[in-house]
C-alpha cells in the first residue's frame, strides 16, 4: 500500500507583489494646468495594474 505522495517539487509560482509599484498597481501622478491641480492614477505597466506578478517571467 503506497501512501499518498505529495509532490514537494511544486514551483513557487504564486503571485507576488510587483517590485515596481510595491503591489499598489500604480501610482498617483499630479498634473497642474491653469493653476489647478489634478491627480490621476497612473497604472503600473509592469504588472498591468494588478499589483502582482507571478508566472511567465
Ligand atoms: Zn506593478
Amino acid at each position: 500500500m503506497a501512501g499518498r505522495s505529495v509532490p514537494t517539487h511544486a514551483a513557487n509560482n504564486s503571485p507576488r507583489a510587483c517590485p515596481t509599484c510595491q503591489g499598489t498597481g500604480g501610482h498617483t501622478i499630479t498634473t497642474r494646468s491653469n493653476g489647478k491641480t489634478a491627480q490621476s492614477w497612473q497604472r503600473c505597466d509592469d504588472c498591468k495594474g494588478t499589483g502582482t506578478q507571478g508566472g511567465g517571467i
